[in-house]
């Protein structure tokens, strides 16, 4: 039995309705597979069921996904969705396509610099901090326009949109709520940046609020390759 196949059709078909109930197209929806703590054979299976986005949270892991795949699948697009650390921004700048996690600008100075010369610009978004002080990640409202100039004028990176991550909330008007600052901002921004078409929101609880919201990615781990085990992460 091949789940990962059935789940991609489902959170796929999930995604249709989600959009169809608001009047959108579901084509303007893209999926990211995150197969964070999953195994290659997992994520084999994803590729094999047609999928070719996937999100990491981990720099070596990741890497060492990219490198396997890399080989026999070089059309695959690999999205850093983690935390980063100032001392692993190489690494990603070397591996990654995207990264969605940059809410500093030392870090975007650094993957820009660490970015190779024949490798395509590295496809950035800002992560925001939807959460106030609960959250200590993203960067605040006040300080994404700054942030987004200073990314403008980096040669190696293409400022393509925003993300976040709301803190988890089971109530669908809640979720709503969290969600809408950052659609505002993004519409805004959207005025005369003509590659800034991205909103990374949505995760496997809240997919449905951040369709409805107007994101343009999902990004989903459980609902694709089941419950995670950080037991033995290295
Ligand atoms: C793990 C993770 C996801 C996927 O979460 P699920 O709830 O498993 O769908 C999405 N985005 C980020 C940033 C993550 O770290």
């Amino acid at each position: 039995m091949c789940s990962i196949k059935q789940n991609l059709e489902q959170v796929t078909s999930q995604i249709d309705s989600a959009a169809q109930k608001c009047g959108r197209d579901a084509s303007g929806v893209q999926l990211l597979a995150v197969s964070k703590t999953k195994p290659i054979e997992a994520i084999a299976d994803a590729v094999e069921a047609g999928h070719t986005l996937f999100g990491e949270n981990y720099v070596q892991e990741g890497v060492e996904k990219i490198t396997h795949f890399n080989v026999i699948h070089p059309n695959l697009e690999w999205h850093f969705i983690g935390p980063i650390q100032s001392n692993k921004t190489r690494s990603i700048a070397e591996h990654f396509d995207w990264v969605h996690s940059i809410d500093r600008s030392k870090i975007a100075q650094r993957l820009s610099d660490q970015r190779p010369d024949e490798s395509a610009p590295l496809q950035v978004l800002i992560q925001v901090n939807t959460s106030g002080e609960i959250s200590k990640s993203g960067t605040g409202f006040e300080e994404v326009k700054t942030l987004a100039d200073e990314i403008d004028a980096l040669p190696n990176l293409t400022l393509r949109g925003l993300m976040c991550i709301p803190q988890p909330e089971d109530d669908h008007q809640k979720q709503l709520e969290a969600f809408a600052p950052l659609s505002a901002l993004f519409e805004e921004m959207k005025v005369g940046r003509p590659q800034f078409n991205t909103l990374s929101m949505g995760m496997s609880g809240d997919m449905d609020a951040a369709i409805a919201s107007g994101s343009t990615m999902v990004r989903i781990g459980t609902a694709i390759f089941g419950a995670r085990d950080y037991s033995n992460r290295k």
